[in-house]
C-alpha cells in the first residue's frame, strides 16, 4: 500500500521512502504489459516519440473501435474533426496498428488533495492524464485546493457539509475536509460559499457519529439543486442509504458495504452509485449490493477513491468488479466513460465523434474481450495531444 508520502515521491519530490515506483504502483497482479502487435506500418509508427506540430492536425489510422470496427479518427486543435472508415488525404497520419481506441476514463470518486498534497493537484491531474485519467469528480478537498482544479475536467464538491464534530472532521479529514455547520440557514450558506469558491457537487456524510438532522439535509438537497449543483452521498449502511434516497440526493459516493434491503435497492432507480468497491476490499457483499442497484435501475458510474485507494490511474481490479457485479464489459466502458460525462455533465467527452475533446486511450486489446485492459493503456491522448508514456 502507497503511503502519502510514497505517492509525493513518484511525483518526482522525493519521499526517501524507497517504494518500488508508480509503474508498479499502477498495476496490480492483472495489469502486466501483453506482447504489442509486430507490425507497425504507415508513415509515422506510434512507437515514435510524440511530435507537437504534427500532432495539432493528425489522423490516427489502423484504429479500431471496441467490437473491432476498423475506423480512422481526426484530431484537430484538441478536437475530434471526424470519425470514418477512410483517412483524409494531406493530413499526417499515426498508425495505431489495428490497437483499439475508447474515450478518455473518468474517475467520478477521488480525493486530489489528499492523494497527491493540497498544493500538488495539478501534478496529479497530469500524472492520472498519462494513464488514461482525463477527468473526474473530487469528493472532498480543503477550502484552499479548490482553485488549483482544472474546472474543464475535475469537478470539486470542497469540504463535505457535516455537523460538528461530524465525519470527517475527527478523522482523516481533519485538516479542512469537512465544514462543520448546522442549521438550514447556515446550511444554505455554506452551499453558497463552496459554490462561489467553484464547487461543482455538494457531499455529505450519513453515519459515523453527529450528522445533520433531516430538516437541514432537506435545505442541503433543495438548495444545491436550486444552484445546479449534485449531491453526492457517503452512506454505507442500508438505513442511511435509505434515508440519502428519501432526501433525495443524487449519487452514493460508494457501493454500501452492508446488505441492502430490496426497498432500498429500488430507491436509487434513476439514482447513480460509484463504484468503489476496491477501496473497501472488494467484498463479495458490497459486490453483490452493486448487482442489485443495477439490476434497480441505478446508473453505475466507475471511481476509485483515490487516496483511499492506491492506484495511481485505472484501477484493473476494479473493472473486474464491476463485471462480477454483472455490469456486460460494454457497461464497465460506458461506467468510466459515457455514463460518467452524461451524468456530470463532462458534455466534449464520454465519446469519440466529432466535436467532443480528442481525448482517447489506444489499447492493446479490445475491452470487450477484457475490460482490465483499459488500465494499462499504450497511449494516451488529452485535448489533442498525445501524453509521455505512463512510466516517465
Ligand atoms: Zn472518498
Amino acid at each position: 500500500v502507497l503511503t502519502r508520502a510514497c505517492v509525493v515521491s513518484l511525483l518526482g519530490l522525493g519521499c526517501g521512502c524507497g517504494h518500488p515506483g508508480a509503474q508498479t504502483a499502477a498495476s496490480g497482479p492483472t495489469t502486466e504489459r501483453v506482447a504489442r502487435p509486430a507490425a507497425i506500418d504507415g508513415p509515422r509508427a506510434l512507437a515514435e516519440p510524440p511530435s507537437a506540430a504534427v500532432e495539432a492536425h493528425v489522423v490516427l489510422t489502423g484504429a479500431r473501435l471496441p467490437g473491432g470496427q476498423a475506423v480512422a479518427l481526426e484530431l484537430r486543435d484538441g478536437v475530434i474533426a471526424g470519425l470514418g472508415d477512410a483517412a483524409p488525404e494531406g493530413v499526417a497520419r499515426i498508425d495505431l496498428g489495428g490497437r483499439t481506441i475508447v474515450p478518455g476514463f473518468i474517475d467520478s470518486h477521488v480525493h486530489l488533495a489528499y492523494a497527491f498534497g493540497p498544493a500538488d493537484v495539478p501534478e496529479g491531474q497530469a500524472l492520472l492524464a498519462r494513464r488514461g485519467v482525463v477527468a473526474g469528480v473530487d469528493l472532498a478537498a480543503p477550502v484552499a485546493a479548490m482553485a488549483s482544479f482544472d474546472r474543464r475536467r475535475w469537478l470539486t464538491s470542497g469540504p463535505m457539509i457535516t455537523a460538528p464534530r461530524g465525519y470527517p472532521t475527527r478523522s482523516w479529514g481533519a485538516d479542512g475536509y469537512g465544514h462543520e455547520t448546522s442549521g438550514a440557514v447556515s446550511v444554505r450558506e455554506a452551499i453558497d460559499a463552496l459554490a462561489e469558491a467553484g464547487a461543482a457537487v455538494i457531499k455529505v456524510p450519513f453515519g459515523h457519529g453527529p450528522e445533520l438532522g433531516d430538516e437541514e439535509l432537506a435545505a442541503l438537497v433543495e438548495h444545491a439543486h436550486a444552484r445546479g449543483l449534485k449531491v453526492a452521498a457517503h452512506a454505507l449502511l442500508d438505513t442511511d442509504a435509505a434515508r440519502a434516497a428519501a432526501l433525495g440526493i443524487d449519487v452514493l459516493a460508494h457501493t454500501p458495504l452492508e446488505p441492502l434491503s430490496d426497498a432500498t435497492a429500488r430507491a436509487f432507480r434513476g439514482r447513480a452509485v460509484v463504484s468503489t468497491l476496491m477501496a473497501f476490499g472488494g467484498s463479495r457483499v458490497a459486490v453483490d449490493n452493486l448487482r442489485r442497484l443495477h439490476e434497480a435501475g441505478a446508473v453505475v458510474l466507475y471511481g476509485t477513491d483515490l487516496g483511499n485507494s492506491p492506484v495511481l490511474g485505472i484501477d484493473g481490479e476494479e473493472l473486474a468488479l464491476l463485471r462480477r457485479a454483472g455490469l456486460t464489459a460494454q457497461e464497465v466502458i460506458d461506467a468510466g466513460t459515457t455514463r460518467a460525462a452524461a451524468f456530470w455533465g463532462l458534455s466534449e467527452l464520454g465519446a469519440l465523434e466529432p466535436g467532443r475533446a480528442a481525448s482517447l486511450l489506444v489499447l492493446d486489446e479490445d475491452p470487450l474481450e477484457d475490460p482490465r485492459t483499459l488500465a494499462r493503456p499504450f497511449a494516451v491522448w488529452v485535448d489533442g495531444v498525445r501524453q509521455a508514456p505512463a512510466s516517465e
